[in-house]
């Protein structure tokens, strides 16, 4: 029995995995703390509405009568409706049955690669690297599109001239580099699959951190529902990254062929997935609630204000930078290029824990990521620190 053929090609270690060994390896050495802002992991517990919901849930679990078993793989319809209706509100018509409930977009958008024969994928890049991990793992060939200064790191369709039938991952507001595409960018994108018969894999698990005026769903976008699915996300929207909860959107009118693209997907998950917990479901439901979003607006403004104390100290050294407006994340040009070797300097002289830009694919090199998802004490302490030793990182 052999492995399968896409191990051989992926990378050695998952990119976070690496983060942490790292981190770990100098804390084994050198002992102390470090501030951690390389993982994008949340700081603030759940909203208060959400556990309320799982306390009212749990205590359901516990009654004879309304005790429930395995959940429906698809979600239950409250969410289901919950989530379609948020979509209405935003002036988007989405029908219960074209939500998918996930545990988690990174579970989703990679069991979705898994619908396709082997085909081309693009990928825009950097980006979240469960992109290409999960091409790679599928026998797809992927294809990098590069982000840069010059595109503000928001590649177009340009580069794919003369190509059809392809799969086109499109992660906006965009992680590692906090880039948003507007609608103008989306709809090039969006004619681009319709008029070549390929399909957009939306990544909107940043929607709620995108600025006034952006796009929050590729929905938004005439033709969108012809040609795109979109992966939402709990996690950082409502601090449900140890919940796990999500949803995939995948419209009626879809054809693979002759085939539905939202019955594969139905399809798939009845097969492979036994659904999200009924309390988890039910919290998520809360954080989507008035109040619920309410609770969750309070904690991603103060992300993103976490963003901004440390944008102004880069701003200060001049140093060239990105993030602010749209995402939860600071993208930077390391001061000497190699992103690894600055990724080991600051934790040395700063006792700073940060993401080097390669590890989301090549165009990142010479970038570095700083996660702002902490306490405004620590941005600031992360920020005085930057602020006095970033000149010797250089
Ligand atoms: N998509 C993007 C772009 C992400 O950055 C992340 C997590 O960092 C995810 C998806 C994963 O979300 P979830 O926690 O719902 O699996």
């Amino acid at each position: 029995m052999r492995a399968a053929q896409g191990f051989d090609k992926l990378g050695k270690s998952y990119l976070f995995s690496e983060v942490r060994a790292r981190k770990d390896a100098f804390l084994k050495e050198n002992g102390g703390t470090l501030i951690d802002l390389g993982v994008g992991d949340v700081a603030f517990p759940l909203p208060p509405s959400s556990v309320a919901a799982i306390v009212a849930a749990a205590e359901e679990m516990g009654d004879n009568v309304r005790f429930r078993g395995y959940p429906p793989e698809g979600g239950y319809d409250f969410l289901r409706q919950t989530i379609a209706e948020a979509y209405a509100e935003a002036g988007v018509k989405i029908s219960d049955g074209e939500v998918f409930v996930g545990d988690g977009a990174k579970s989703d958008a990679a069991a979705f690669t898994t619908l396709f024969e082997p085909c081309e994928v693009v990928i825009p890049e950097p980006v979240y690297p469960v992109y290409l991990d999960s091409a790679l793992l599928c026998g797809h060939r992927p294809l990098l599109l590069s982000g840069s200064k010059q595109n503000g790191f928001l590649p177009t369709p340009a580069a794919l001239k003369g190509k059809e039938g392809l799969v086109i991952w499109l992660c906006s507001p965009n992680n590692p580099t906090g880039a948003a595409y507007d609608g103008a960018g989306l709809a090039e994108w969006v004619r681009f699959a319709l008029d070549t018969g390929s399909l957009i894999l939306f990544d909107a698990a940043y929607a709620t951190f995108a600025g006034d005026g952006m796009p929050k769903t590729i929905y938004s976008v005439d033709g969108a529902r012809g040609c795109a699915v979109e992966f939402g996300s709990f996690s950082k929207f409502a601090g449900f990254t140890g919940m796990r909860c999500s949803w995939t959107v995948v419209p009626h009118e879809i054809m693979l062929e002759k085939r539905r693209l939202q019955a594969l997907w139905q399809r798939r998950q009845a097969a492979e997935f036994n659904g999200v917990s009924y309390v988890v479901q039910r919290a998520a439901q809360a954080a989507l609630s008035p109040q619920g979003r309410r609770e969750c607006r309070v904690v991603i403004d103060t992300y993103k204000r976490n963003s901004c104390v440390l944008g102004h100290i880069f701003q200060k050294h001049g140093v060239w930078h990105t993030g602010c407006e749209h995402s939860p994340y600071l993208w930077f040009e390391c001061p000497r290029g190699d992103s690894w070797a600055f990724f080991d300097r600051l934790m040395r002289t700063c006792r700073v824990v940060g993401t080097p830009g390669v590890g989301f694919g090549p165009s990142g090199e010479g970038f570095f990521r700083l996660s702002c998802f902490t306490t405004p004490e620590i941005a600031r302490e992360a920020a005085a620190r930057l602020d006095s030793a970033l000149p010797s990182c250089m």
